[in-house]
């Protein structure tokens, strides 16, 4: 059966089980199907290696809902941490640096200059919550999964204390601030820092909303806002860019392979280049990243070229609706030209602002056959999967660690597993009538913990995907909205442009419950229930 999956992932069309069964006997069938040489030769190699295991774990794109590389006609990369990835923690530590100096210039406590920057706390897609000073990690409906004021973790009781049903509405954003991006660890870092602080502070009295000193009050809000107007300054001034373009080995990953992935996909398809950033940074970045080695056979060729088209400051999410002006940037000083640009596409130009609308005009492409590569889930996948249709593969940095820890702590996955199971044993064969109640107590603080146990592997704020069996919001929308993801978009180099990236087959738990293997294998689960072992947890 296993062969049998490997083999239909081979494939750059969907089979019926006959075909898939002669490709398994007999690969020569496979070069039918493949345009050139090359390609069979690729698809043979992936092949094996899915036969044989060979295929690291790390270097795998992993599959949401199925998609053909063959029908894609164009493809789109955002620049920061997708293209360019940050060395981390380096990173995010100057980012939390720059931050609560730029706090302790307005005003701010000194004694913060103590605090650096703790990679292990912070998780991406925490939510703020400007109220009461907490950081929250929910999961798709608004359910608190774990709370901290500071670095204090708050348990059942101090939670509800706050949220009476430990659930937020997460709509209300005026309140509650997602920490979406990578470039929100620092700042997510920096309010665990402030609380921790203003609390532990015998100058300051502990309210509801903030921290009182004489006449003085310190509200959440207030210092979100502070924080939030650092990180403004931060952009506005240039400060951060400024500082990573004078040290770019020390802050971004150069890796040789990329300017190989971009030339194959400008052989295959067309490509276009759609960030944030100005044009002297992506300049500065992509010039860095794509200065590959040349000679006489090999000639130099200037980062634009590696692109059909290049738009910088395209203030995604707004690029996916309505956009801004288009406009031509004069590359030899930076500076945009006056007036709208209306002309047709121009290679080798560079244009700042514009829409999704205006690339797909201007490359002649509709929307189904894009695939746009970006990390931010919010700005980059779900804008652009629900307001244009793209395809849309997500850059998660964090995947190699969370594979990892997954790898090697998965025995505490299974003890979940096997407890949830012998709970729904102790409820099977109850019905109305029925006047006993379990006792689950004992259980569900063994779940408690070991799923406390099991998010500690990952970090204090514990994994990005999930807490315990439950699944975080990150993950409820890397699920709806990306099609494909990978921990870097060089995954992409593994796969032939003809490739069919298949997504499992997933049961509705009406249909589960009558399919005879899942049935089969949840009755052999609780005759085994009693022979788990509880996994030792370090607290
Ligand atoms: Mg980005």
């Amino acid at each position: 059966m296993k062969q049998f999956k490997c083999q239909r992932r081979v494939s750059g069309q969907l089979q019926t089980e006959e075909t898939v069964e002669t490709v398994t006997s007999d690969m020569g069938s496979l070069e039918t199907q493949t345009p050139t040489e090359s390609a069979q030769k690729a698809e043979r190699k992936l092949a094996m290696e899915w036969r044989t295991g060979k295929k690291d774990i790390n270097s795998r794109v992993f599959v949401n809902r199925s998609l053909t590389l063959e029908n894609i006609k164009c493809y789109g990369f955002d620049m920061d941490y997708t293209l360019a990835v940050y060395k981390s923690p380096e990173y995010e530590s100057m980012g939390f640096e720059l931050l609560r100096d730029r706090l302790v210039s307005i005003g701010y406590p000194h004694e913060l200059l103590g605090y650096t920057y703790d990679p292990s706390f912070p998780t991406r897609g925490l939510v703020y919550d400007t109220k009461n000073g907490n950081l929250l990690k929910i999961d798709s409906n608004g359910n608190i999964l774990v709370c901290t004021h500071g670095f204090e973790y708050l348990r059942g009781p101090q939670i509800q204390g706050y949220y009476p049903n430990k659930f937020i509405q997460r709509d209300d954003t005026e309140r509650f601030y997602i920490l979406n991006t990578l470039f929100n660890l620092s700042e997510t870092y920096l309010y665990a820092c402030l609380v921790d602080f203003f609390t532990k502070s015998t100058r300051y009295k502990n309210c509801e909303k903030g921290f009182k000193h004489g006449d003085l009050f310190m509200s959440h809000r207030s210092m979100f806002q502070d924080v939030r107007d650092a990180m403004d300054h931060l952009h506005d001034t240039g400060t951060l860019k400024e500082r990573t373009l004078k040290n770019l080995d020390k802050y971004v990953i150069k890796d040789p392979r990329l300017p190989d992935l971009l030339s194959r996909i400008k052989e295959a398809a067309k490509v276009f280049l759609a960030t944030n950033s100005d044009f002297t940074y992506t300049e500065g970045i992509m010039k860095y990243l794509l200065d590959s080695p040349h000679g006489p056979k090999n000639p130099k060729k200037t980062w634009q070229s590696y692109f059909d088209l290049v738009v910088v400051d395209t203030k995604k999410p707004l690029f996916f609706a309505g956009g801004t002006v288009l406009r031509q940037v004069d590359t030899d000083t930076g500076k945009l030209r006056i007036g709208t640009y209306t002309g047709g596409l121009q290679h080798g130009t560079v244009y700042s602002g514009g829409s999704s609308d205006i690339v797909c005009d201007l490359l002649d492409v509709r929307g189904k056959d894009i695939l746009y590569v970006g990390d931010h889930i919010f700005g980059d996948i779900l804008k652009s999967k629900k307001r244009q249709g793209w395809k849309t593969f997500l850059v998660v940095p964090e995947l190699v660690k969370e594979l990892h820890v997954w790898a090697d702590k998965n025995s505490m996955f299974e003890e979940l597993r096997h407890l949830d199971i012998f709970l729904e044993g102790l409820y099977q064969h109850l019905d109305s009538e029925s006047r006993e109640c379990p006792d689950i107590s004992a259980i569900h603080n063994r779940i408690k913990m070991v799923t406390y146990g099991m998010d500690l592997c990952y970090g204090k704020m514990g994994s990005l995907f999930r807490c315990g069996s439950t699944k975080t919001l990150f993950a409820s929308q890397l699920l709806r909205y990306a099609d494909i993801y990978s921990d870097s978009c060089l995954n992409l180099l593994n796969y032939p442009f003809s490739y069919l990236f298949r997504a499992p087959l997933v049961l509705l738990p009406h249909e589960a419950a009558v399919d005879p293997q899942t049935k089969e294998q949840t009755t052999s689960e609780l005759s085994t229930i009693h022979i788990i072992k509880p996994t030792p947890i370090k607290v």
